[in-house]
């Protein structure tokens, strides 16, 4: 009788909270760690940080992040493929996940077989900066000196794969000339670098630029999508006479495979509800950043999404035929 009775009593406080929108029982029973693959500061670190807050108050369980960080991304992604998949270790990744499947050819995992997609966070368009005192007004110039002096300027970015690095990969077919690739742990030290003069170009996500460009610290000459982004006084690439740069840099998050469906559900659906969170939506606003609709932040949209993007990028990087090993 007992347990029946304490079983009703569960079942009518939980009655209210149920029906549309019904949470799935789980709950982590520890401290949830989101593993970000690129040093602190820079966009993924910004945005997995606003994801981690939000989604503590919706599991009443505290979300941290840990920076795992090298290797454009893949040693944070091999750490939590092989965690325990109980729904406390998680990946918070960007684009670079989709494109590590064709750039590495010894992964110790598989992008698309060795985790569970739990649904996309955010969406920036990339933008072409430098140091504040590169001698170019605009995109033009800029290509020009690029021409000009080829690998005796460099490029920051954070590890073959990595979406500032594909960028910058973009950059460089579009001037048919290799410049000289300095590598980083993320964006963030390459900005430090490069309002220092020390590097010359960088290809990043407005989510990083924004703050820096507003204050004139570096210098911004495009941005990559087919239309002006509102809030970034910077023409598009195609305006600017380079429509080959096109390119956004999208966030996900992830849980190992194995994690139980309905920890990946809960899950889930914590990722919406920060992804509601005024403080989250107001501070992503502010660096030009798009937080993912909840239909794309959802474990189904996500799973089709990362093997289309799986596929996009494989034949461009079969077709430049340059891996990372
Ligand atoms: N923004 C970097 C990239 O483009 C990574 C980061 O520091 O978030 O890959």
């Amino acid at each position: 009788m007992a347990p029946n009775r304490r079983n009703l009593l569960a079942a009518s406080l939980a009655a209210p909270l149920l029906g549309r929108g019904a949470r799935a029982a789980w709950a982590p029973d520890r401290p949830v760690t989101i593993t970000v693959p690129f040093a602190a500061g820079g966009p993924t670190d910004v945005i997995g940080r606003l994801v981690a807050d939000g989604m503590g108050r919706s599991l009443g369980q505290s979300v941290v992040v840990e920076n795992v960080t090298g290797a454009g991304g893949t040693i944070a992604a091999a750490r939590v493929a092989n965690a325990r998949p109980d729904g406390t270790t998680l990946l918070f990744h960007h684009i670079g996940h989709a494109s590590a499947a064709t750039l590495y050819r010894r992964l110790p995992y598989d992008v698309l077989g060795s985790f569970a997609p739990l649904g996309l966070a955010s969406d920036a368009a990339m933008t072409i900066v430098s140091r504040p005192d590169f001698p170019a007004t605009d995109l033009a110039g800029v290509m020009a000196v690029i021409k000009r002096d080829g690998d005796k300027l460099t490029l920051g970015h954070s590890g073959l794969g990595a979406a500032n690095q594909l960028c910058g990969m973009l950059l460089q077919h579009a001037a048919g000339t290799a410049l000289t690739s300095v590598v980083f742990r993320g964006s963030a030290p390459v900005i430090t670098e490069l309002m220092a003069g020390r590097i010359d170009l960088f290809c990043d996500q407005a989510t990083n630029t924004v703050p820096f460009l507003r204050e004139h610290r570096i210098k911004g000459y495009a941005v990559t999508l087919p239309q002006p982004v509102p809030g970034l006084d910077l023409p598009t690439a195609a305006d600017a006479g380079e429509p080959s740069l096109l390119m956004s840099t999208w966030h996900g998050l992830y849980a190992p495979k194995a994690t139980p469906a309905e920890a990946c559900d809960r899950l889930s659906e914590a990722l919406r509800a920060a992804l509601r969170e005024d403080r989250l939506r107001e501070r992503l606003a502010d660096l030009v950043t798009d937080p993912a609709s909840p239909e794309r932040a959802t474990r189904e949209f996500h799973t089709r999404f990362l093997a289309e993007e799986v596929a996009r990028w494989r034949p461009i990087i079969q077709a430049a035929g340059q891996y990372a090993d």
